[in-house]
């Protein structure tokens, strides 16, 4: 037996109003709490204020913490869907807060064949664009176009933090979402002239809690398809003053690379110090070809 049929028109009328309400009620919350599970963790998008001139660059690790969702449907970044089931982790660079932090960021943390800061404040550029403002950009712009491939996306921070987070925790965001690929995004700080991008590729490091035996490799390929992709998504070239003209790195020094346990590279999109890499940086319409550079090298990467 059915409810209503029996009732008066008026109420029969109202009785259906009842249940569309109560059906509007209930999607509604389903597409919020959806929403809110598919969400940045909670923090607050905006946060990119400039930062002064300050430390050159030190690079710091990466791992990371807070969740992509899936909207947005803006991309370029490659066939739609081509990234379904994969997860990618994008580090950005240290945090516009770090500079109010320079006690707890200086705290030393173990990367395994060293001891290091947690974190630094990163770079700027002379006019006082802060690495840490641009590394978020360009993150949530790659963010973007990964998702509209069908990724999910981790972010180790959002400007959602006091400071942080430390390197070792960067490397371990990436490690326990089990990461197809991870990138840690920044700009250099080195003297002008210098010019270019450059891609540091981990060195093999089997010390303490460092074990990248198993990341060198496909970590190389990650890195030699993002450099190719960045540079023909940019038209940059590569850095003239480190790789020789490959636009490849290796180090060791780098507690993001040498904790981690998933295949990752670091990305250093430009020299902040030097005036004409500076108005590429610090240009939004350059902003969204390096995403879609980025973008492209990881789905490269992630396809092949
Ligand atoms: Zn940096």
């Amino acid at each position: 037996m059915s409810n209503g049929s029996t009732l008066p028109p008026h109420r029969r009328l109202r009785g259906t109003l009842l249940v569309i309400a109560a059906a509007v009620v209930v999607v509604g919350l389903g597409g919020w709490l959806v929403w809110r599970s598919s969400g940045d963790g909670g923090g607050p998008p905006g946060a990119g204020q400039p930062a002064p001139s300050r430390s050159a660059e030190k690079e710091t690790g990466g791992t990371a913490g807070s969740g992509g969702g899936s909207h947005d449907p803006a991309g370029k970044g490659g066939p739609r869907g081509s990234l379904k089931g994969k997860v990618v982790v994008i580090d950005p660079g240290h945090n516009p807060h770090n500079r109010d932090h320079g006690q707890e960021i200086s705290r030393q943390v173990d990367i395994g064949n060293d001891r290091k800061e947690c974190d630094t404040t990163g770079t700027s550029t002379n006019d006082g664009y802060a690495e840490a403002s641009f590394t978020l950009d360009v993150a949530r712009r790659a963010r973007t176009l990964l998702q509209d491939a069908g990724a999910k996306v981790v972010f180790t921070q959002n400007g959602d933090r006091p400071y942080g987070p430390c390197v070792d925790e960067r490397a371990a965001i990436g490690n326990k979402a089990h990461a197809d690929a991870a990138l840690s995004l920044h700009a250099d700080g080195s003297g002008a002239g210098n010019r270019g991008f450059h891609v540091i590729l981990p060195a093999r490091v089997t010390d303490g809690p460092a074990d990248t035996a198993s990341i060198v490799g496909p970590s190389k390929q990650l890195g030699k398809r993002l450099a190719g992709r960045f540079r023909a998504a940019t038209g940059s070239a590569p850095s003239n003053y480190i790789g020789r003209g490959t636009g490849l790195d290796v180090r060791s020094d780098l507690g993001g690379l040498n904790l981690s346990t998933v295949p990752k590279v670091f990305i250093e999109c430009g020299n902040m110090r030097d005036p004409k890499d500076a108005a590429q940086l610090t240009d939004p319409r350059w902003r969204q070809k390096a995403a879609r550079g980025i973008t492209e090298g990881i789905t490269d990467f992630l396809t092949h």
